[in-house]
C-alpha cells in the first residue's frame, strides 16, 4: 500500500472510530502479520481488555478481520487479528469513484459554462450582467474578464481518465486476488 493510501485510511478510520483505535489500526498496518490480542497487549504494553475494545471497533468498520482456533489446552479461542485489505482497498476504490462523481459533474457544469468575471475579487457575472454594467465590475469598477474554460476543461479531462484507469486497474486486481 502506498503511503498516500495509508493516509488516506487512516484519516478515514480517525472519523470513524476515533484517535486511539486508529493508532492500533497503524500498527497493524505496519505489521501485516496476524497477531493474538495478547500478543498485541504485550508489544504495545498495554492492557489486553483495552486492546481488544479497539480491535471490536475496528472490525466493525470492516478494517481488520480475524481468525479464531480453539485452544487445546483451556478450550478457549484463541482470535489472530489483522488488516482487512480486501475491505480497505474496497474502501480506497469507493473514496475514488466518488471523486471521480465530482470531477465529472464539475466537467458537465464547465462544459457549458460562459461567463465573465472580475480579476479583483473573483467574482463571476453571466453576460447579461456583464453587458448591463458595460463589462465593468460593479464593485470595484475592473474591466471584466471573459471566462476561458478550455483549460480547466482539459485539466479536468485529464483527471477523470487518470482516475478511471486507476479504479479500472484495482477492481481487476481485486478481483484476481479472491
Ligand atoms: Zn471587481
Amino acid at each position: 500500500m502506498s503511503s498516500r493510501a495509508e493516509e488516506l485510511i487512516l484519516s478515514l478510520a480517525k472519523d470513524l472510530v476515533g484517535e486511539d483505535a486508529t493508532e492500533l489500526l497503524k500498527f497493524l498496518l505496519r505489521k501485516r502479520v496476524e497477531m493474538t490480542d495478547d500478543d498485541i497487549a504485550k508489544e504495545l504494553n498495554v492492557k489486553v481488555n483495552e486492546i481488544r475494545k479497539k480491535l471490536y471497533l475496528l472490525s466493525e468498520q470492516g478494517f481488520i478481520t480475524y481468525r479464531k482456533t480453539r485452544d487445546k489446552e483451556t478450550g478457549l479461542f484463541i482470535y489472530y487479528w489483522k488488516v482487512n485489505l480486501d475491505q480497505i482497498n474496497e474502501l480506497l476504490l469507493n473514496r475514488k469513484r466518488l471523486v471521480l462523481e465530482k470531477l465529472k459533474a464539475r466537467y458537465e457544469q464547465e462544459k457549458d459554462s460562459l461567463y465573465y468575471y472580475c480579476p479583483q475579487d473573483n467574482i463571476q457575472y453571466n453576460f447579461d450582467e456583464a453587458l448591463e454594467n458595460e463589462f465593468k465590475c460593479p464593485k470595484c469598477g475592473s474591466p471584466l474578464e471573459y471566462y476561458d474554460s478550455e483549460k480547466t476543461k482539459k485539466f479536468l479531462e485529464y483527471k477523470i481518465k487518470q482516475i478511471e484507469n486507476e479504479i479500472e486497474r484495482e477492481t481487476r486486481h481485486g478481483s484476481n486476488s479472491r
